[in-house]
């Protein structure tokens, strides 16, 4: 028997960056520190911060007092960065570089006049602060099969670029559909904005989970890229589980699985994947 942990495994440099930083400002800060919405998308490590003071609000409004106010690696609406300014309080931006960046994309490319193509989750926090920066232009594709009906009306310049944490082969299907001879008179911009650690996970999941018998995918329920981590595993094994902790994982039926694969999501904690190889080296190997 044998358990085949991912070598890209643990929190992303994104991930890792919010963490030092408020880690840092939890530490020496007398006034209160809030993160509108989750920090990073995995319960457990919100719970944690949560009891060391990190004050999780939803709404600019239920910013009471002064203090200082986390922008999520996932970035924010440019009005709600407007309002928080407006408010005074002092703002620590952890936004992703690799997020950043498509902002910025998308923000130039609407001063230009382009249609702007978003490939990602339309109700995810980084979709909704690029669609912001967008001023109006963008359309959000969230399949391969909306793209016909939604590029309809689309400007003679367009733009495309994805959520940073979409699947390679996904968005290599949607580049593919923007060089077909339809856009031949069209200005096509194609930007490949897709995180390199997530490609880099989802190629080392593809191989583990065609390697294995059974695979657990470690992350939050709520994180778009360990969810995307496990589609990509079911895939090619059946035998996928997405779990957040330890507790979940169940092996009663799984006692003759003789390779277990474990990938991780970008926010799962160090010490969630270790609870994981314990439990299952205790339930397979009797370890
Ligand atoms: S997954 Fe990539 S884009 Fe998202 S926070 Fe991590 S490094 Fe940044």
């Amino acid at each position: 028997m044998e358990i085949i942990l991912a070598k890209n495994i643990g929190f992303c440099f994104g991930v890792k960056r919010a963490m030092d930083l408020v880690t840092a400002h939890l530490n020496k800060s007398k006034e209160p520190v809030y993160t509108l919405g989750p920090l990073i998308h995995n319960p457990q490590v919100m719970e944690k911060l949560e009891k060391e003071n990190l004050v999780c609000v939803s709404k600019i409004e239920q910013i009471k007092k002064r203090g200082k106010v986390f922008i999520r690696s996932h970035g924010v609406p440019r009005e709600i960065l407007t309002k928080l300014k407006r408010k005074k309080l002092k703002i620590i931006d952890a936004t992703c570089p690799y997020v950043k960046r498509i902002q910025h994309l998308v923000n130039n490319l609407a001063k230009k006049n382009y249609t702007i193509i978003i490939f990602g989750k339309r109700n995810h926090p980084e979709v909704e602060a690029l669609v912001s920066y967008a001023q109006g232009k963008a359309k959000v594709i969230e399949k391969v099969e909306d793209l016909t009906r939604q590029i309809s009306g689309a400007n003679k310049k367009i733009g495309l670029v994805a959520q940073t944490t979409q699947a390679t082969e996904d968005f290599q299907k949607i580049i593919s559909f923007f060089q077909s001879p339809l856009f031949q008179n069209k200005e096509v911009k194609i930007y490949n904005t897709l995180c390199p650690t997530t490609k880099k996970r989802q190629t080392e999941a593809e191989k583990i989970a065609r390697e294995t018998d059974l695979v657990f995918v470690i992350g939050g329920k709520n994180s778009s890229n360990t969810t995307r981590l496990a589609e990509i595993c079911s895939r090619y094994q059946r035998n996928t589980f997405h779990i957040e902790t330890a507790e979940e994982i169940d092996l009663k039926n799984f006692k003759r699985k003789t390779k277990i694969g474990i990938i991780t999501g970008a926010s799962t904690p160090e010490w969630i994947i270790k609870e994981v190889v314990e439990r299952v080296k205790k339930s397979i190997l009797g370890g």
